[in-house]
């Protein structure tokens, strides 16, 4: 039975959590609050890192071992969840290590991941650490799981505290000089991230955000850090991934309409089809040809889709664009109030173990295997001369600025904030400074 000053506790981190902004710091940007105020068996700290180039979870997990372990203590007494669970992956042996040797709390265990990708896709992971499967469209807590990021523990940690999210961690990779790991004030630039990895090595380069397969592409060095971003990956400007990333929608669907030969690689290699949902991306493909009638009958194959781009950028042999084919077919189908059910029941797919896509094989594919290297956490005094704080950098509402411009501001001071009920986070200076500009997507500070 749950005691009453357990269940202040649980609302006191409940308000700290939001009013610290923290959120998923793994890329979906959901508001660590709401998770903190449901009630588990299990919480599962996300550890696992997939994404090609990027090495940011498993520098964090090496250097601050004792603030992840107490967020996700503290995230276990907040959902009275009996029992812990570490993603992290074998070949993270250091991370590991230090989180062993720092770890006192005896209900969380160590969940030994493979470098395979998605290893972190929650529907994975939760069927890994636990062996439930979440029901289709359904989310973790269905199965009473918890899941986040190791950097949104280690946030959780520092809220406890009372201190507000401002910094980001981040990996700056690829063609850069030095490729390395480092916390960065939100609303950093690109370029000053730049700067701190010695600088591209090629001159003409285009930038992956957050990551090759789930990330966006950017050619624009004012682009600044939100707390969900992952990392930059440098890349030269005529690599083949941007030439595949760039195409436009009409394109991509007229390639797709007459070059696609129904092989169903997609399918077959698609995690969550494994995993036994009902997504089949080759059968999303087929829409391409109903563009009048019929495309909606097709499309509902994407629904349970989670984009982890295996399908585009790994398993079709023609270079064609199932998933994106499939984010097409999930607005589509949002746009016209479709649901779908699944009808049959999820079972594992028999051939699920042996059709794991390796990260090494994944990199060969992408053609960045020369890329592949340490990112080694540092200690940079990065002290930009102004930060663009977005307004929305999490799920739910767009804050709304709360100060004027010529205002002056202190590192930490809330300058945005969600309306009262409404799901999202507040957003906080992260430099001190003076407010020099708000739009109604950021406030720009200068130092
Ligand atoms: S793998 Fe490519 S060619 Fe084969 S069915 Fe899928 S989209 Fe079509
Ligand atoms: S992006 Fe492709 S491989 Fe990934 S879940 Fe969607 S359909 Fe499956």
């Amino acid at each position: 039975m749950r005691c009453g000053t357990c269940d202040m506790l649980k609302l006191m981190l409940c308000e700290k959590l939001r009013e610290a902004g923290v959120v998923g710091a793994g890329g979906a940007g959901f508001p660590t609050y709401v998770k903190a105020q449901a009630q588990v068996e299990f919480m599962i700290a996300n550890g696992a890192e997939c994404e090609p180039l990027i090495h940011k979870d498993a520098e964090i997990m090496k250097h601050y071992p004792v603030e992840i372990l107490a967020g996700m203590s503290a995230m276990m007494e907040a959902t009275q969840a009996q029992s812990g669970k570490f993603g992290v992956k074998t070949k993270n042996a250091e991370s590991i290590e230090a989180l062993r040797h720092a770890n006192r709390n005896e209900r969380i265990e160590f969940v030994p991941l493979g470098d395979f990708y998605p290893s972190g896709d929650e529907y994975e992971l939760v069927y890994t650490a636990t062996g439930r499967l979440i029901p289709p469209t359904g989310i973790p807590l269905n199965v009473g799981c918890v899941v986040s990021n190791v950097e949104t523990l280690y946030n959780v940690h520092l809220a406890g505290q009372g201190k507000p999210v401002t910094e980001k961690f981040l990996s700056v990779c690829g063609a850069v000089a030095q490729a390395k790991s480092f916390w960065a004030p939100v609303g950093t630039s690109f370029r000053d991230l730049l700067a701190q990895a010695g600088g591209a090595t090629v001159a003409d380069f285009g930038i992956f955000v957050s990551g090759i397969m789930m990330g966006s592409t950017s050619f624009e060095l004012d682009e600044v850090v939100t707390k969900t971003t992952g990392g930059i990956i440098v890349l030269p400007r005529d690599h083949y991934l941007f030439t595949r990333k760039t195409r436009s929608q009409q394109e991509m669907n007229r390639i797709g309409k007459s070059a696609c030969d129904q092989c169903s690689y997609c399918t077959e290699f698609c995690p969550r089809y494994l995993l036994g949902y009902e997504v089949m991306p080759h059968k999303v493909m087929r829409s391409l040809g109903f563009t009048l009638t019929g495309g909606e009958i097709w499309n509902q194959w994407s629904e349970l889709c989670c984009s982890c781009g295996i399908c585009t950028l790994y398993a079709c042999p023609e270079d064609l664009y199932p998933k994106e084919a499939c984010d097409m077919g999930k607005k589509d189908r949002r746009g016209a109030g479709l649901k779908f059910v699944q009808q049959k029941p999820v079972e594992v797919h028999p051939m699920k173990e042996y059709r794991r896509v390796p990260l090494a094989q994944l990199r060969k594919r992408l053609q960045v295997e020369e890329y592949e290297r340490e990112a080694p956490f540092e200690k940079v005094d990065l002290r930009p001369a102004s930060v663009r704080i977005m307004l929305k950098q999490h799920a739910g509402q767009a804050a709304a600025a709360v100060v004027k411009e010529g205002q002056k501001v202190k590192k930490g001071q809330v300058v945005g904030r969600v309306a009262e009920g409404k799901l999202g986070a507040p957003v906080h200076a992260s430099i001190d400074g003076k407010v020099k500009a708000i739009t109604a997507e950021a406030v720009e500070i200068v130092a």
